[in-house]
């Protein structure tokens, strides 16, 4: 199969497994922006891109995230999907001057926003306020209690609840399981009917003309795993989300605090960098970044290393940065 056939914004990664091209698609977050409360001169308030493949969606929209999207590149018209977590400001102030942009470059395609309930009546007060018709549906997606919330051929959004001083979702990307890859050597020898590759991709065994079966395990091999992200911010150190994110390869959590201000962070449900780690350690996932820090410090170095003393595998989010997923 050619890189061709596949949609030009498509970026794709050949890996070489006993010889075998296996596709996998590009799945990634860029942050936009990891501040807590107030933007400072160093970092700008919650925002964060999930990309798979050509798809684009937006998790939070705090003040100042198109200057962000501008400033890295990244285009405002062709989002189709946002998710706002919790209606505190530094998490969604941005947004009604988002949609008011894609309204003024003329766009058209539904707009689909997932947030807790009064967000749809916000925004439509504030349109109605300004005479603003907009020129495409906006599409309101209440958001009440953990499940799916999207879903398309290779991807499933599910939210769950945090524990915050309002309602408040988290987010959980994951890819779908993929189909098996067939042996190359198989197809060339039998020369299977394009209904039969399909079958077989999807577990089949294949059955020769003299009566005889090839068994599935031995003609196809496994495709890549699934891979997996998720964004929790704001909540206070609750071990109730570690089922929810469980295993996954990336956890972007909030550490707006250090250990020496583990009482007040309690006291505003928010967590430490510690407890971060903390749940990224009861999770067990692949890789922890930090995010959502206190415009008080003006250098978050010691946020990373108190979170390393209990959870490694730990990074501080970068703004600009992009993080690639990949499986364990
Ligand atoms: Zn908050």
């Amino acid at each position: 199969m050619s890189k061709k056939s596949f949609p030009f914004a498509e970026r794709i990664f050949f890996c070489y497994f006993e010889k075998q091209k296996v596709v996998m698609t590009d799945f990634q977050v860029t942050i936009l922006g990891n501040g807590s409360a107030v933007p400072t001169a160093y970092q700008n308030l919650s925002a964060q891109l999930v990309q798979y493949g050509h798809r684009r969606f937006l998790v939070d929209c705090g003040e100042g995230t198109q200057m962000q999207m501008i400033k890295y590149q990244v285009s405002r018209k062709n989002l189709s999907h946002i998710f706002i977590s919790h209606l505190h400001g530094d998490h969604y102030f941005g947004l009604v001057g988002l949609v008011s942009t894609m309204h003024l470059f003329g766009r058209e395609q539904p707009l689909h926003i997932y947030g807790p309930e009064p967000l749809e009546e916000i925004i439509q007060r504030q349109m109605d306020a300004s005479d603003t018709r907009l020129k495409f549906p906006l599409v309101f997606h209440v958001l009440q209690k953990a499940g799916k919330i999207y879903s398309d051929n290779n991807l499933e959004i599910s939210c769950f609840p945090l524990n915050h001083r309002i309602a408040t979702f988290g987010f959980v990307f994951r890819e779908k399981e993929r189909e098996r890859n067939l042996q190359k050597d198989f197809v060339r020898r039998y020369s299977p009917g394009v209904e039969q590759m399909h079958r077989i991709k999807q577990g089949a065994d294949f059955l020769l003309p003299d009566g005889d079966v090839l068994r599935n395990e031995d003609i196809t091999l496994d495709p890549p795993l699934s891979r997996s992200y998720a964004y929790c911010s704001d909540t206070l150190f609750d071990p109730d989300i570690v089922p929810f994110v469980r295993s996954v390869d990336l956890l972007y959590h909030e550490a707006t605090f250090d250990d020496a201000m583990a009482d007040i962070a309690a006291e505003k449900y928010h967590a430490t960098a510690r407890q971060a780690a903390q749940i990224a350690k009861a999770a067990s996932v692949g890789e922890l970044l930090l995010g959502h820090f206190s415009a008080r410090f003006s250098d978050t170095a010691h946020l990373l290393e108190e979170a390393r003393g209990v959870f490694k595998n730990t990074r501080k989010s970068g703004e600009g940065m992009t993080y690639k997923l990949s499986t364990r």
